[in-house]
């Protein structure tokens, strides 16, 4: 039995690699005292801080923190943050010590934020993640036999002005002594993951792979715009890696030593047959399946295709064969959230459980359209069907703070409530005075891939922005496409017709006020698809890379808002279509 003393968070993340499915059953039978216990622990533990001081006056009682402490966005704690990271004491926010700060992808805004965290957090994402990996275990045979090729990758980490360290969550995870023992059952040493430089680290990852290809039952990376990408440098190094396996000598540009000694030693001898293997696969025009040719045994893709992620589903379902797509986690650089419990559930349906022994989590009800309706409620008091905003109150300084996420209440798993992922919360898209969600993009996206898909094309990339240099305003959606089968040319045929209908069909699908608008008022110009080169949204990521973006935590913007950014796809347009008729009202 782990009881309640499953609060003692470092306890758990000693035992969690071993853990079993009734570890995640207690917790979620005993969600309500759990949630307490880590509010008491964290106000005990903050409350002579100089935030929590402000409205407690140095007591932790639950009610009067409800009642006190406001909620916030991430803005209003900046300053303070701020202060810690230039060098003052950690107890200005955090009762702890902070020993090191999460920068969020923050790519769509453009403005990255850090979060302030200890061990707690890490020890929390082992947790998770072991977690997961029992449910996956229970759901796919054979999965804690066979080998993972989940791609990672680390970047430099810099110091903020105090010297504590500051990088993407995933990066500080990946280096840190919790990860080493996660990754035990993937295809690449650990020391590839530690690379700094991704070309040199996504070559080895992929040459161990295809060397241990019998053995890999899952392919994935966090994020998907990632996979893609790695599909495309696959179609890019094919011949040298193949080569290579032939010789039995990795590439000489592969400089970093432990990389190419690590990797040498998983290469191995000369492989003639694997070569000749590899080789007939790529070669075929079309690569339809390239994931399940080349990794026979795989069962699934780990990655999380849920909310804007979505877009990359057509991609992936046309690289694996339509192999399950599993969205296993949700977490941010605040807290980890939850598990999906139904790992091979289709992604529509997926839902997160949320585990309340991570932080304290509380729920800013709010109407389909995100609006608070002011009622804030605990975790085992959210409303099936209902709409909320998550708040996390962390063991790093974080107190009632937005996530801003929008989830949807779709089940209870004993007591503990079970989320959809709806959306970012803000608006992305307004020309006029429509506010167009991500979720609404992400509807139109779908319907514009059913007229592309039926012209046996594949979106590959996708993002959009609003562009007010018109008048009217209109929508621009950027789109990269692929041939589903190669017309030996490399060059894509586009068909007027069909680009104009994709136009048509997403005008369609979105809200009532942008077709009244676009329509009768005339206030919103003709929707437009503009389509670039292939390449174009490898470019983009390398371009957010450059600015600081993590490799692993890096997803597409939904919406451009960055005229540099913008500036990558506009100098790679092919081709302009507008729809050519009014939505209907
Ligand atoms: P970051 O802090 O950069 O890791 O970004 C965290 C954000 O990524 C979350 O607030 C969500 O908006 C998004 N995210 C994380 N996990 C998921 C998921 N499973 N499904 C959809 N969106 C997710």
């Amino acid at each position: 039995m782990v009881g309640v003393s499953v609060l003692q968070t470092s306890k758990i993340a000693n035992m969690s690699l071993g853990c079993d499915f009734s570890v995640l059953e207690e917790l979620i039978s005993n969600a309500k005292k759990i949630q307490d216990n880590v509010l008491d622990k964290i106000l005990k533990t903050n409350a002579n801080t100089e935030y929590l001081h402000r409205f407690l006056e140095g007591s932790s009682d639950k009610e009067l923190f409800r009642k006190n402490v406001p909620v916030v966005s991430y803005e209003d704690v900046k300053p303070y943050i701020d202060r810690v990271a230039n060098g003052e004491p950690s107890d200005i926010i955090s009762g702890e010590p902070i020993t090191t700060f999460n920068r969020s992808s923050g790519t769509s805004s453009g403005n990255q934020k850090i979060y302030p965290t200890n061990n707690i957090y890490f020890e929390n994402l082992l947790f998770g993640y072991a977690l997961s990996s029992v449910v996956m275990s229970k759901h796919v045979d054979g999965y804690k036999q066979g080998k993972m090729m989940i791609f990672r990758f680390t970047h430099q980490i810099s110091p903020t002005p105090c010297g504590l360290p500051i990088a993407p969550a995933l990066t500080s995870f990946t280096k840190s002594k919790y990860y080493s023992r996660m990754a035990k059952n993937s295809t690449s040493p650990y020391v590839v993951a530690l690379c700094p430089d991704p070309k040199q680290s996504m070559y080895c990852q992929l040459l161990c792979g295809l060397v241990q290809r019998d053995e890999v039952v899952s392919v994935g990376t966090t994020f998907p715009s990632v996979l893609v990408q790695i599909v495309h440098f696959l179609e890019n190094y094919w011949k040298e890696l193949s080569s290579n396996i032939r010789s039995g000598h990795v590439s000489d540009w592969i400089t970093d030593l432990s990389c190419r000694d690590s990797v040498s030693i998983i290469l191995g001898e000369p492989n003639a047959e694997l070569a000749d293997l590899i080789e007939k696969e790529c070669r075929q025009e079309s690569w339809q399946g390239i994931i399940t040719r080349l990794w026979p045994k795989t069962k699934c893709i780990e990655t999380i295709v849920t909310g804007t992620m979505s877009q990359h589903i057509p991609a992936l379902d046309y690289y694996s064969n339509k192999l399950p797509l599993v969205s296993k986690v949700y977490a941010s650089s605040e807290a980890f959230y939850g598990l999906n419990l139904n790992p091979l559930s289709k992604p529509q349906h997926v839902s997160y459980t949320f585990l309340p022994n991570m932080s304290y989590f509380e729920f800013i009800h709010v109407d389909a359209d995100g609006e608070a309706t002011s009622e804030i409620v605990d975790l085992v008091d959210v409303k099936l069907g209902d709409y909320y905003e998550p708040l996390v109150t962390n063991y790093s300084g974080l107190h009632r703070c937005k996530v801003g996420d929008i989830l949807q209440v779709t089940g209870f798993y004993n007591n503990t409530p079970q989320f959809r992922f709806v959306r970012r919360k803000n608006t992305v898209l307004c020309v006029d005075v429509e506010p167009t969600t991500e979720e609404d993009i992400s509807k139109a996206l779908a319907r514009a891939t059913v007229v592309l898909e039926s012209s046996d094309l594949i979106l590959t990339g996708f993002t959009c922005y609003g562009d007010i240099s018109t008048v009217p305003g209109h929508y621009v959606f950027y789109v990269e496409l692929k041939a589903k089968v190669n017309n030996g040319t490399n060059v894509l045929q586009l068909d007027n017709k069909v680009l104009v209908e994709c136009c048509c069909v997403m005008e369609e699908s979105l809200s009532s006020l942008y077709r009244r608008l676009r329509g009768d008022e005339g206030s919103i110009g003709a929707l437009e698809i503009r389509v670039v080169q292939k390449g174009t949204f490898d470019s983009l990521m390398e371009f957010f890379v450059s600015r600081g973006s993590s490799i692993s935590q890096y997803k597409t913007p939904i919406c451009i808002k960055s005229a540099e950014a913008l500036q990558v796809l506009e100098d790679k347009v092919l081709a302009r279509f507008f729809s050519d008729r009014s939505p209907t009202l």
